[in-house]
C-alpha cells in the first residue's frame, strides 16, 4: 500500500508516515513547507518506502501525479493553528478551500480514497459538551477571523462528503480535537509547546483570559493510529469521525502542571485575548469530543494521559534547546 500525506511534513503528518512507513506501507509526502519543516521528515529520508516532493497541493500537474502514485490520500495539507488564522485569513481560506477542491478532484479521477483532517473548531462557540458528529454547528460572525478557520474547514467537509454522495470517491472526514506531541510547532499559538518553550526557558507562562476555559489533549500517536484504522476500513466512506481526548484541564492549572514538571522558575501572566490575539476574539470555554462513534467502529481509546504527553514534549523541547 502506497500513501500520499498532503501536509506531511507538518506534525500531525510526519508522525503519520512515521506509522505508515512502521508498519511496511510506503509513503509519499506533499509538503510546501508553507508550516511544515524538513527537518519533521529528516529522519525518515533514509527509508527506501518514503520519497516526498517540495511543492504545492495546488500545484493540479505535480499533484495528479503524486495521486497517479499512490493507493490512498491522506489530505492534511491546511492552514492551521489560531495565531495564524488571526493574522493570514485570505492564505487560510484560499489554502483551505482551493486545496481540499484541487485533491478531491485530482482523487475522483482515479478513483482513491481520502481522508479529509478536519478540526474540532467546526463546532465553534457550541456549549453543548460533549461534541458529537451529528450535533448543530455554532460559528461565529463573520468579522472575527477566526470562524474562517472553522467555516473554510466545513466547506471542506462538505465537499468530500458530496464528492461521496455524487461521485462515489470514498471519503472520511476525520475532526481532529487538540492533538500534541514531540514536534508540534509554538510558532502559530498553540499552547502546550509555547508553555513548554517557556516553562524551560523560565520565562513568563502566558495565559490567555482567565485561563479558565478548559481543553483535552489528545496525543498525536492515537490520532494518527486512528487515522490509519479510518483508512484501512472499506465502510467509513461518507462518514464523519471525532478523534481526540475527553479528559478536560484548564488552561491555568495546565500551565502550573507544566511548571511543576519542568522544575521551572516561570511565573504565570494573564494576557487578555485582544492583546493575544486580536480585538474581540472569541474563544471557546470548553471542547470535548464525544468519542463513542470512533469507539464503537474501531475500538478507539486514547491511550496517552496528559502527563505521559507533557514527558514526552518536554523531552523533546529539552532536546531542541540544546546548543
Ligand atoms: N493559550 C494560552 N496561551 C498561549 C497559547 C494558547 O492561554 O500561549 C490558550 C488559548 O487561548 C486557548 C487554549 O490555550 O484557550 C488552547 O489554545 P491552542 O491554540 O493550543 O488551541 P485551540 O483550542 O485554541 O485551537
Amino acid at each position: 500500500m502506497k500513501a500520499l500525506i498532503t501536509g506531511g511534513s507538518g506534525f500531525v503528518g510526519s508522525h503519520l508516515a512515521e506509522a505508515l512507513l512502521a508498519r511496511g506501507d510506503s509513503v509519499l509526502v506533499l509538503d510546501n513547507l508553507s508550516t511544515g519543516s524538513i527537518t519533521n521528515i529528516a529522519h525518515l529520508k533514509k527509508s527506501p518506502n518514503f520519497a516526498y516532493i517540495i511543492d504545492d497541493v495546488m500545484n493540479r500537474r505535480v499533484l495528479a501525479e503524486a495521486v497517479d502514485e499512490c493507493d490512498v490520500i491522506y489530505h492534511l495539507a491546511a492552514a492551521v493553528g489560531v495565531r495564524l488564522v488571526v493574522e493570514s485569513p485570505v492564505r487560510t481560506i484560499e489554502t483551505n478551500l482551493e486545496g481540499t477542491q484541487v485533491v478531491l478532484e485530482a482523487a475522483a479521477k482515479k478513483r482513491k480514497k481520502v481522508l479529509l483532517a478536519s478540526t474540532s473548531e467546526v463546532y465553534g462557540k457550541s456549549t453543548k459538551i460533549p461534541f458529537s458528529e451529528t450535533d448543530d454547528l455554532l460559528i461565529g460572525p463573520s468579522n472575527k477571523g477566526r470562524w474562517s478557520y472553522a467555516c473554510s474547514k466545513l466547506m471542506d467537509e462538505f465537499l468530500a462528503i458530496a464528492f461521496w454522495k455524487e461521485r462515489k470517491l470514498p471519503v472520511v472526514v476525520a475532526r481532529l480535537f487538540n492533538t500534541v506531541g514531540p514536534r508540534q510547532t509554538g510558532r502559530y499559538g498553540m499552547v502546550i509547546p509555547n508553555f513548554v518553550r517557556q516553562a524551560l526557558t523560565n520565562k513568563p507562562i502566558t495565559v490567555y483570559g482567565t485561563g479558565r476555559q478548559r481543553r483535552a489533549f489528545g496525543y498525536v500517536g492515537d490520532v494518527v493510529g486512528a487515522l490509519m484504522a479510518l483508512m484501512d476500513r472499506q465502510d467509513t466512506h461518507g462518514e464523519v469521525f471525532n478523534i481526540g481526548n475527553d479528559q478536560e484541564i484548564s488552561i491555568k492549572n495546565l500551565a502550573r502542571l507544566i511548571i511543576k514538571m519542568t522544575g521551572s522558575r516561570s511565573k504565570i501572566i494573564h494576557i487578555s485575548y485582544d492583546k493575544a490575539y486580536e480585538e474581540g476574539f472569541e474563544d471557546m470555554q470548553r471542547r470535548v469530543p464525544d468519542l463513542a462513534k470512533i469507539k464503537r467502529w474501531i475500538g478507539y481509546q486514547s491511550r496517552h494521559p496528559l502527563r505521559d504527553i507533557l514527558e514526552r514534549v518536554i523531552a523533546y523541547e529539552r532536546a531542541q534547546l540544546k546548543p
